[in-house]
């Protein structure tokens, strides 16, 4: 026995887990970089003076089981009431085959967005699936795939029908008054911003407000009617006014398209399909519009096109048309959206398919009807006579009712005057019915189910004929398919492994951080204690949540050197709105309304400038000199320029360009001195966290990307969280909510998104990871992160230049490899690199971001070295490879490079190029081959033949 037992206890081990080198790699690592230790090697590329004196009271760390039980006692304190509260949210069964093989399955969690179809064609089927079910249900031409919310995407539907409109004086937004109210809330801020000017009153009223350029309506009211708005629509329409519709996905299955009734765009949340209501989210938002509107759509779209075999293949459509490209002209600033909540969305309709869906909707509404029927003849009043699934009842003693509510553990929705109203759903059974009939009758109802289902058989229905969906839906074999467990394993089973994930290779992206989602993490999010809260049920019942969000809260305080953190935005680019409209706000505050000027710097990733339109701001671009830093000369000049217009620079740290400038706290100084705010894009927290911090470094304001530094997987495109940090100055500015009021957590101030804490729901996997690091090992993570770049770095420099580095020649987290001399001097383009990789088993790193014509590369500290060496191994070779084309060895149209990816399809034909078969599919070996199931896509055709619907079957072959 040598050692003793605090010895042997380990509590730091999660670390060594969540770092991949090993401390023997780490040394091998720093000997190649010349650094002695990781110390050593950070004090000498972070500059002197943001060096944080004193690591971050966050803590030691915990074992994984030792953080999953801390939290399960958090967990436990949520009460999971039964929940009618409607509004937009429903509890849901997720179909376990979808919860297991889906939600809990790294394969389809841990992808990246579908920048690269070649390595995405799964997810883009799933999300092309999607975008089917949106066109079918809501009868219009062209889906996207997918929103962040709701609430957001009514926002979405207000700018573009702005962008839309034929009537370019008019500037007046009509909202129907039975929208939900958080959907309102999101539409007020917006709408602030752009300047319109917001009308809120019932649906009729529309008909008597000129210069109008849309009206929103919601087809069923929040507080359940079902509207007939067909001749609204008409002459709404006939004024060229737009018309905007949300729908719910589970009403759409039984209703009228609002799409056939003449609305432009119809929008809603996916999220009764299948995904849990996590207390607010993440949730896929839905949104379509006509074919002649589809250039001015938000968001992304998934479309056909065809490979360069000129088979069927799937890519993301019209690229051109995001913030990356047109920046402060994009449509809108959505980048991370909802792509695995969509995906659950549409396979929760392709296992179900259309019959099973209609039996779904039917039974809600039965039900529902039988409540009705029940209520009524027991002398209740409903507020409305048309509804399917939410009634409105009055009640006269309405404290008597609430409070044989909780006595049940019901909420029932609560803040309708005299009145409470109920949402079914399809968790809701017959003895939910009857417990409904004693909370809203007491118990001596006398009420039968089964007799007052018998007698609506011949009772006049709540829905007339005129609003019944009469055509088919789902009528693509997709949707009819795969409805024994056992076809929709193997579907799903062969969607995931046509694509390439963590959980296969190394995922290099610059900027994107795609780093260990560990299991340990992901496990808390499913619990029910999480899964199933209504994001507005009494706070509580949500004390468990509360508390970890105060936690996370508290330890991202710590992490980012601010004073407050408001956990609303989910997204990063939503963070970046949320942040820009708090210095909005301060500067109104302090009666400085004239501040519009946003600079930033041409470096800058595309959601910067495209939020700071949003904010109703004006952007001015800052000057890079020739080594990538901001050019202090230039931002002199456009700071006194912009005087007393200055609101604020959007500035990220360290750079886009992947070093650490020296000049960070000139910056924040200078913009300071002339009144302006700082605004830190933390997308980059990954080479800051334990190391320094934006606070201290003198910014005032950043959002955290959760889904890159802090362990939110990816998911294909999302969901993610961009919480923001605040200085004490901004905090009463930052985003409050309509509906959820909690003292000294949410302050007063309009919503960016439809729920109090954003996706609150996959903030558990935030806590873990940071419970599981401490302070000790969220620094190393950083270190490591640094080290493992600057070790990539080194060993490519002679095969491919590093475009920049910092003062002492290394870069930091992250490594812009700079193409252009070899495209010169060869013809292979940084595009051509990318899809060898694809051969070699390896996702491209980010293409042509920030500088065209480079490859940035950010390996993450979660990767080993035996990992980073297989990737520098492949670009070597590959290097070798361009070698031989620039040798005239192998012609420039026809070598392994240009070709690439190579499929299986393509080796068992007829075989006319110059370099064998092996060298195509198998240049590194055969070991944990990865295959792509297309070749390189045709981006000009997908676009000049824009497709977004689900291909005929026959196509596939
Ligand atoms: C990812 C990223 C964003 C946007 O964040 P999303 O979560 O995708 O909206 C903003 N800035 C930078 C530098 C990023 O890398």
């Amino acid at each position: 026995m040598t050692q003793t037992l605090s010895q042997l206890e380990h509590n730091g081990a999660f670390i060594d887990r969540h770092i991949g080198p090993s401390a023997e790699q780490q040394a091998a690592m720093l000997q190649v970089t010349g650094a002695r230790s990781l110390d050593e090697l950070t004090a000498r590329i972070v500059p002197v003076d943001i060096q944080l004196p004193a690591p971050a009271a966050i803590g030691d760390a915990l074992t994984e089981h030792q953080a999953l039980a801390e939290l399960r006692a958090i967990a436990s304190q949520n009460q999971r009431y039964k929940t009618y509260i409607g509004m937009g949210y429903t509890p849901v069964l997720t179909p376990p085959v979808i919860l297991r093989n889906m939600l809990e399955n790294p394969g389809w969690y841990t992808a990246y967005t579908p920048y690269q179809p070649e390595v995405s064609q799964g997810r883009l089927e799933a999300l092309l699936n999607f975008q089917q079910v949106t066109i079918d249900l809501t009868g219009l031409d062209v889906a996207s795939a997918s929103l962040l919310d709701e609430a957001t995407a009514a926002a979405e539907a207000m700018a573009m029908a702005k962008r839309i409109s034929k009537l370019k004086e008019a500037n007046k937004f009509f909202i129907a008054d039975d929208v939900h109210p958080q959907t309102l809330d999101v539409m007020r801020t917006r709408a602030h911003t752009f300047g319109f000017e917001l009308l809120v009153d019932k649906a009729e009223k529309a008909r008597e407000h000129q210069e109008l350029f849309g009206v929103l309506l919601q087809q069923v009211g929040t507080t359940g009617e079902v509207h007939d708005y067909r001749s609204l629509i008409a002459d709404m329409k006939a004024r060229k006014v737009v018309v905007s519709v949300a729908a719910d996905f589970m009403a759409l299955v039984m209703l009228d398209a609002p799409g056939k009734q003449g609305a432009d765009i119809v929008f809603g949340s996916a999220q009764r399909f299948g995904v849990p209501m996590g207390y607010g989210g993440p949730h896929a938002a839905f949104f379509a519009a006509r074919d002649e509107h589809k250039r001015s759509m938000p968001g992304r779209i998934i479309g056909v096109s065809r490979d360069a075999a000129g088979n069927t293949a799937l890519r993301m459509a019209m690229q051109t048309r995001e913030q990356h490209i047109r920046r402060e002209k994009a449509n809108s600033n959505i980048c991370t959206s909802q792509v695995l909540l969509a995906n659950i969305a549409g396979l929760y309709a392709v296992y179900h398919g259309p019959i099973g869906l209609k039996r779904i909707a039917a039974r809600i509404h039965r039900l529902t009807a039988i409540l009705a029927a029940g209520l009524m003849q027991s002398g209740m009043t409903l507020r409305h006579a048309c509804w399917f699934d939410t009634l409105t009842v009055e009640v006269d003693d309405k404290s008597a009712v609430l409070g044989r509510a909780l006595d049940f553990g019901v909420n029932l929705r609560t803040d309708i005057h005299q009145a409470v109203a109920v949402t079914l759903d399809e968790t809701t059974t017959r003895e939910d019915i009857a417990r409904l009939f004693a909370i809203l009758l007491g118990d001596n109802h006398g009420l039968d189910i089964d007799t007052l289902d018998e007698e609506l058989l011949r009772a006049t229905p709540s829905l007339p004929a005129a609003l019944l969906r009469q055509d088919a839906i789902l009528t693509h074999p997709v949707f009819n398919r795969y409805h024994s467990e056992t076809e929709m394993m193997r579907y799903m089973h062969s969607l995931e492994s046509k694509d390439l994930a963590l959980n296969q290779a190394m995922i290099p992206l610059g900027s994107c951080t795609m780093k260990l989602n560990a299991a340990a993490e992901m496990i808390p999010i499913t619990w029910p204690e999480f899964a199933d809260l209504h994001p507005f049920c009494p706070a509580n019942q949500a004390a468990g949540y509360l508390q970890m969000i105060g936690q996370l809260s508290q330890w991202l305080v710590q992490l980012t050197g601010y004073d407050a953190l408001c956990m609303q935005p989910n997204s990063g680019a939503q963070g970046e709105y949320a942040g820009l409209l708090a210095i909005r706000r301060y500067h109104e505050s302090r009666h400085e309304d004239q501040r519009h000027i946003c600079l930033i710097p041409s470096s800058a990733h595309g959601t910067n400038p495209a939020s700071a339109q949003m904010a109703g701001m004006s952007v001015v671009v800052v000057a890079c000199d020739k080594q990538g830093n901001i050019d202090l000369h230039d931002l002199r000049l456009k700071s006194e320029a912009a005087g007393d217009a200055l609101s604020c620079i959007m500035v990220t740290y360290p750079s886009t360009h992947g070093v650490y400038e020296e000049t960070i706290r000139e910056v924040c100084q200078i913009v300071h001195h002339y009144g302006g705010q700082v605004y830190l894009d933390g997308a980059n927290m990954n080479a800051q966290v334990g190391i320094t911090t934006p606070g201290y470094i003198g910014a005032d304001v950043s959002h955290l990307n959760l889904h890159k530094t802090f362990c939110i997987p990816h998911g294909g495109g999302g969901p993610g969280m961009g919480p923001i940090g605040v200085k004490a100055h901004l905090a009463p500015f930052v985003p409050g909510h309509s509906v959820i009021q909690i003292d000294g957590v949410l302050t007063q101030q309009g919503a960016v998104s439809a729920a109090p804490f954003g996706s609150a729901s996959i903030l558990p996997i935030s806590w873990m990871y940071i419970r599981m690091m401490g302070a000790e090992g969220l620094r190393k993570a950083s270190q490591v992160a640094i080290l493992n770049a600057n070790y990539i770095a080194t060993r490519l420099a002679s095969a491919y230049p590093v475009l920049y580095t910092g003062q002492d020649g290394r870069v930091a987290h992250e490594c812009i490899l700079d193409i252009r001399p070899l495209k010169e001097s060869t013809g292979i383009s940084e595009l051509d690199i990318a899809k060898r990789l694809i051969d070699y088993g390896f996702h491209a790193p980010t293409m042509s971001f920030p500088v065209a014509g480079t490859l940035m590369v950010e390996p993450t500290e979660s990767e080993s070295k035996v990992e980073l060496d297989r990737f520098i191994d492949a670009m070597l070779a590959i290097r070798m490879e361009i070698d031989r084309v620039a040798a005239g060895e192998w012609p420039f149209e026809d070598n392994p490079l240009v070709n690439a990816p190579h499929t299986q399809m393509e080796i068992v034909g007829d075989w006319p190029h110059p370099y064998s078969r092996e060298i195509a599919v198998f240049p590194a070996g055969s070991e944990n081959k990865y295959w792509p199931t297309v070749k390189r896509l045709d981006d000009v055709f997908g676009d000049r033949n824009l497709f977004c619907a689900c291909v005929p079957m026959s196509d596939y072959q």
